[in-house]
């Protein structure tokens, strides 16, 4: 499965590195590194806290609960 059919994947671009993401993940599957989150699908549950807690709308879900699909 790639990331785009995944429940919450982040955005290539748009991220600027804020780690509000990071801060928000209660499974520590967030990272962010050289201005990029991503998401370590092997811890990830699927909460939804970083896509609510981004302010860029870069984490998005498959379903369009927590932020916009795109
Ligand atoms: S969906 Fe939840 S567990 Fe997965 S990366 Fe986002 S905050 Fe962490
Ligand atoms: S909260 Fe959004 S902009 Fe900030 S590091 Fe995470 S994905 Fe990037």
């Amino acid at each position: 499965m790639d990331d785009e059919t995944r429940r919450i994947w982040v955005a290539d671009t748009g991220c600027i590195g804020c780690r509000l993401c990071e801060r928000a993940c209660p499974a520590g599957a967030m990272r962010v590194e050289d201005r990029q989150a991503r998401i370590d699908y092997a811890l990830c549950i699927a909460c939804g806290m970083c896509a609510t807690a981004c302010r860029k709308g870069v984490i998005h879900d498959a379903l369009g609960i927590y932020a916009p699909a795109h």
